[in-house]
């Protein structure tokens, strides 16, 4: 093989670790006090140094810049735009957890911890806004992995519905809900498709029947009423694919037709009671309401967005109920509502469906 006489040069760039540090709904920053960025807050990191591997960059530059003894638990991504830094460095960012020690100021800059929402919405330097957006998606990626495996070991009503639904059932399901306990809206659906099995044979039904049917659910005279019209429609337009055109369907609004979608595994953050309560709870909203809280976790990525409801209802029906039995919980190391950092996560008293 010919070989070029002159060699073209590779180029050398500085590589680093960042770390996204979160404990108690909060995550570590660092107001820099060197250029680049001078003065901005950004994420803890560093350069690797000679006879050094990644991980022990990352576990030294946290010590050093914010007092903390941390252990990583995923990798979020590598990151090498060569603007992204006027050192061009590519770093790679990892999640981590905090083992030990308390935060610490050093030579490099300020160390601080912030609300995990509202760092999301600080103008951070370098690109760690996009930074942590990814290791927050990462973070829910973990927590949703972890809620269903918790909620398949307790058995959680709403995983026998997935398994056994068709998707009419899901949607009626999703709109007997409101306002209901799950145990009830899954009993009352249980009676409603052991006598009636399609659209069609519900649209039909007799409406003192179905009122008896989905009797014990929250306005149920006024749900058999949309059912029944519900029904009719399914049985002879199907069953829409778009938001819009859901919602245009008897008793099916908003959030409805957003739990529904997210059901069928679209990404798009359905936030109920569950979702909403529980991302509250973590720290990584602090919402008013559902419709809040599915804006503010609109930036997840998605497969984060579309398994993010199944997940905190799962763990919503067995371990983070109303009255939440922490007990039980893996994170509580990372819960700001177990640690009492965010006061107004919502409690039993403030979130109703
Ligand atoms: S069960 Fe307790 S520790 Fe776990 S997420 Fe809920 S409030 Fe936090």
């Amino acid at each position: 093989m010919k070989r070029h006489s002159k060699q073209k040069e590779r180029p050398v760039r500085p590589i680093a670790a960042d770390g996204i540090i979160i404990n108690a709904g909060q995550v570590i920053l660092v107001r820099r006090a060197n250029e680049p960025f001078k003065g901005r807050w950004v994420l803890p990191g560093g350069m690797l140094e000679d006879g050094e591997s990644l991980e022990e960059t990352l576990v030294r530059e946290m010590r050093e810049e914010t007092g903390l003894v941390v252990k990583p638990i995923a990798v979020v991504s590598a990151y090498s735009d060569p603007s992204r830094d006027p050192r061009k460095t590519i770093s790679v960012a990892f999640l981590c957890e905090v083992k030990a020690g308390k935060i610490e100021s050093s030579a490099e800059g300020k160390a601080k911890a912030f609300p995990i929402y509202k760092a999301l919405e600080m103008d951070l330097g370098f690109d760690h806004n996009t930074v942590l957006r990814d290791g927050i998606s990462k973070l829910v990626h973990t927590y949703i992995d972890t809620m269903l495996m918790e909620g398949l070991k307790r058995d959680a009503p709403v995983l026998h519905l997935k398994r056994k639904g068709s998707a009419f059932r899901r949607l009626v399901f999703v709109m007997l809900s409101a306002r209901t306990k799950d145990e009830m809206t899954e009993k009352a659906t249980n009676r409603l498709f052991s006598k009636y099995k399609t659209a069609k044979e519900m649209a039909k039904a007799n409406l003192a029947e179905l009122e008896k049917l989905i009797y014990g659910v929250g306005f149920y005279k006024t749900k058999a009423k949309k059912l029944k019209a519900l029904a009719k429609h399914v049985a002879e337009k199907g069953i829409p694919k778009s938001l819009d055109e859901l919602m245009q369907l008897p008793g099916v609004g908003r959030k409805t037709a957003r739990v529904f979608l997210a059901e069928m595994g679209k990404a798009i953050v359905g936030a109920d009671v569950h979702v909403h309560r529980i991302s509250n709870r973590l720290g990584l909203v602090n919402t008013k309401t559902p419709k809040e809280t599915e804006e503010k976790l609109s930036f997840l990525k998605p497969w984060e967005r579309a398994h993010i409801n199944l997940a905190m209802v799962t763990y919503g029906q067995t371990v983070c109920k109303a009255k939440p039995n922490c007990k039980l919980c893996p994170f509580k190391k990372f819960c700001a509502y177990f640690n009492g950092v965010n006061s107004k996560s919502p409690t039993t008293h403030s979130v109703r469906k």
